[in-house]
Parts: structure tokens; sequence; C-alpha cells
């Protein structure tokens, strides 16, 4: 048997406890974690997405988690950090409501250089995900985002409505089809109704809404 050194054996007794493989999903901190690979700080702050309000002109919105804690933690480092192995985590945490009948998952387009410099777009690889997992056709060419709006979380929501209006089209006809929108986070769902127009505009036929999180006006920082 091959002797192992006092450091070997350390780092073997270190890796027993702290698999270096194993991380909390969400922050990504090596520490014991639960059967679902959170720790315990994210797993408590995690809360499940207050009831949304369809608002006029969606024909249905649902999302994972209330954008506080864990999961703001979580979605911004999906959008700020590169951290793309946390898709899968917030499309897992998606539930589609089995009535929604979709031709068509489209994810809320970034602007084409938010893009070349993110190198990815956050919500289309939810959509991958959550494509795979309910077998759905992703069409992520079908809308664009032509103006290269500022940042919402600074504007409140008529200044939000106003700063993404007519800021997306749709590069083909719709006509009859069921679109399902993904986005990351929503507040106001400005961003999803001007997305919406868009879709209506090339004629699509009901327009439902999935996101990973959903922030409450007021009490939740994006
Ligand atoms: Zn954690």
């Amino acid at each position: 048997m091959t002797a192992l050194s006092h450091d070997t054996l350390w780092s073997k007794l270190l890796d027993a406890l702290y698999p270096p493989d194993v991380a909390c999903t969400l922050c990504g901190r090596e520490t014991l974690l639960g059967e679902d690979r959170l720790c315990n700080d994210c797993r408590t702050s995690l809360s499940p997405s207050p009831a949304l309000v369809c608002p006029a002109g969606l024909d249905g919105i649902t999302a994972a988690y209330r954008y506080s804690g864990g999961a703001r933690n979580g979605v911004r480092a999906l959008k700020y950090q590169n951290q793309v192995r946390l898709a899968p985590y917030f499309a897992d945490a998606i539930t589609l409501p089995s009535d929604w009948q979709i031709d068509y998952v489209v994810p809320v387009p970034l602007h084409p250089l938010k893009k070349w410099l993110r190198s990815y777009n956050q919500s289309d690889c939810i959509a991958q995900e959550l494509c795979k997992r309910y077998a759905l056709q992703q069409r992520s060419d079908l809308l664009q985002r032509t103006r290269f709006t500022r940042s919402q979380t600074t504007l409140n929501e008529f200044e939000r409505a106003k700063n993404v209006s007519r800021a997306f089209v749709a590069n083909y006809n719709v006509q009859g089809k069921n679109i399902l929108l993904i986005d990351d986070v929503t507040t106001t769902h400005s961003t999803l109704l001007a997305c919406t127009s868009a879709l209506r505009a090339a004629g699509a036929e009901k327009i439902y809404t999935a996101c990973a999180t959903a922030a409450t006006r007021g009490s939740d920082r994006e």
C-alpha cells in the first residue's frame, strides 16, 4: 500500500467533507449542502413567486421564484457572471399550466450589442432547458430587439413602459400560433408587454409568459 502524506490525507478528508465538485447551485459556495444541492442560506431565502395578475394583452403569466434572496443572487449570477449553469436550475423550477397549448417558445431577446458583450442571452438559456423538458419548439430568431434600451432598474412603471415601447419587432409571420415568452425577471411586465405588441402585430394568437423570477414592485430590489 502506498503511504499517503499528511497533506494528501488532509485533502482527502476535506474532499470527503466538502467535495470540490459539489458547491451550492445558487451561490457557488462549497459548504454542507442538502439533497437539493443548496446551502442552508440559499434554501431558507427562497420564496415562491408572488401571485401574478395577468395583465391585459397577455393570456397567461407564471414565474418560479420571488426575486429575492438566493433566487435574486442566482439570476444576477446567470445574467452578469457567466453562470449559465444556473439556467437548468431556473428552468426546472418553472411549471407550465397544462392548458397552455404552445407552438413556439421565444426568449426575450437582448439587443445584438448587449448579446455580443455578454456572449449569451440568459433567457435563451432558460428557454432551451424548458423546451427540452416539455418537448417544445424554440424560436429564438422570431423576436428582435431593435432599440438599445437603458436598464429598467431605476425607472418607474410609466418610464419602463416608455423605455421599451417599440423596442421589439417580429421577424416573420406567426399567424394563429400560440407563443410562450421567456424572461429571467419581471417586475412591471413592461418588457413582456412590449414583446407581446410585436408578436400580435405578427399575427400571434395566444401569448403566455413564464419567468424565472418575479419582483414585487417597491420591495424587491433589482
Ligand atoms: Zn448557497
